[in-house]
């Protein structure tokens, strides 16, 4: 199993050229090219979040936590008493940081279903929907949200399962072929769920055909090969 510094540095390299290169084709906005390079970063971490202990984990629902505090505290600040304000906040705090996390540790067994390829294709189906509905992006940049996303995921199951062979004893060490995977047998129902999640997700997303446009075009190449042409 691949560590966790080389999972963040195995996503943020690809992930920061990535996004320096759709930035450069102007298919994105440079602040859009930065939340998509966060989002490849995340995704690097986010397999590892049914690791009940892991680096990650504790990341995430740390600022889950602190995130979650916030929103409760602004949202009540004007019309609440500062010492209810300051206990709904811990009270939010607490649920993220215990409740959640115990109910996801509960949920996944480590490299079960989380760690799988539908599951990347779900976070990225879902950054998709987020970005287009919530955030109100044109497709390209919703549908690279996604792909960065999902491509961080893949490439921590890959650095997984390339780490899972000993090089120096030439032998595999057990978790080979556990990270790689297109399912569960024993999860059969969940994995029918989550190829059923991603399918239906894809079904009402946006229009890929522009994405697919936009990012092959010579206009995006132009760019691109403009911006490197001005670097020099
Ligand atoms: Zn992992």
């Amino acid at each position: 199993m691949a560590n966790f510094r080389v999972h963040v540095l195995g996503a943020a390299i690809p992930s920061a050229l990535a996004a320096g290169l759709a930035m450069a084709g102007g298919l994105v906005t440079p602040a859009v090219g930065g939340v998509c390079f966060g989002l490849g970063v995340l995704g690097g971490m986010l397999p590892d979040i049914d690791a009940d202990n892991s680096v990650p984990t504790r990341i995430i629902f740390g600022t889950l936590a602190v995130a979650a505090a916030a929103a409760v505290a602004l949202a009540l600040r004007e019309h609440t008493a500062p010492w209810l304000v300051a206990l709904a906040a811990l009270a939010a705090f607490a649920v993220i940081r215990v409740g959640l996390r115990g109910f996801t540790a509960w949920l996944c067994v480590h490299r079960g279903l989380v760690h799988s390829l539908p599951f990347a294709a779900l976070v990225g189906a879902v950054a998709v929907h987020l970005a287009w509905r919530s955030f109100h992006l044109a497709p390209t940049p919703a549908w690279l949200a996604g792909v960065f996303l999902t491509g961080g995921f893949l490439i921590h199951l890959v650095l997984d399962e390339l780490f899972s062979v000993d090089l120096v004893g030439a032998r595999m060490k057990r978790p080979f072929g556990t990270a790689l995977k297109l399912g569960s047998r024993r999860q059969w129902l969940g994995t029918a769920l989550l190829y059923a999640g991603v399918i239906g997700l894809l079904t009402v997303a946006p229009p890929a055909d522009r994405f697919v446009r936009d990012v092959t075009s010579s206009r995006t190449r132009a760019a691109i090969a403009a911006t490197f042409a001005g670097l020099r």
